[in-house]
């Protein structure tokens, strides 16, 4: 008898290049693109959220990616600011060591720590993002998200290494998820 095994390939892997695209990662505001750049964005951010849409991994990808990995990038529907905006709701952090390579996609060598980002940027106050992704040699997206988590645990500070807290139901999340405008996105 041959056993045989349903495999889901979800869409992220069968079209990666919809998701590859930076901007779609912690997205610009309005006023940094120009027309044309920002109608291009619009479209590829509607065809990665039809994507994951219709993917039947994507609760437990959502789950995921909002309570126990803080992956780069856009997944779920949801940008790294949608997700870090349900964390803030929920009012949970990702207990995340900064040498695992999940949320620290960096170009060549390690990943950053999160101590090198925030030495970075007491050390180079006036740098912008990008000019810190340069001395660190990291992506753009990996500082900014560094950066928010900083941001984060300075307003909320049961998020912080250390501090006691519930594990989010999927209910939960699904729930934080709904009132986001991008989960009417598409
Ligand atoms: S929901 Fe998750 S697994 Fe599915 S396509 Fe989107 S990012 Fe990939």
């Amino acid at each position: 008898m041959t056993a045989t095994v349903d495999v889901v390939t979800p869409p992220c892997a069968s079209v990666p290049e919809v998701y590859l695209d930076e901007r779609l990662h912690t997205p610009p505001s309005r006023t940094e693109l120009s027309a044309a750049d920002w109608e291009s964005l619009t479209l590829k951010r509607a065809s990665a959220h039809r994507q994951c849409a219709g993917c039947p991994l994507l609760v437990t990808c959502l789950y995921r990616a909002v309570v126990e990995v803080d992956v780069s990038g856009f997944a779920a529907c949801t940008t790294e600011d949608d997700r870090a905006a349900i964390r803030r709701q929920l009012g949970i952090e990702i207990q995340q060591s900064s040498a695992t390579p999940y949320g620290a996609a960096r170009v060549g060598g390690g990943p950053v720590s999160h101590e090198a980002v925030m030495a970075a940027r007491h050390a180079f106050p006036k740098d912008t993002c990008h000019q810190l992704a340069e001395r660190l040699d990291c992506s753009t997206s990996t500082v900014k998200r560094h950066l928010r988590r900083a941001r984060e645990q300075k307003l909320n500070p049961t998020s912080a290494p250390g501090a006691t807290r519930a594990i989010p139901s999927v209910d939960a999340v699904l729930d934080c998820f709904d009132q986001l405008e991008s989960s009417r996105f598409a």
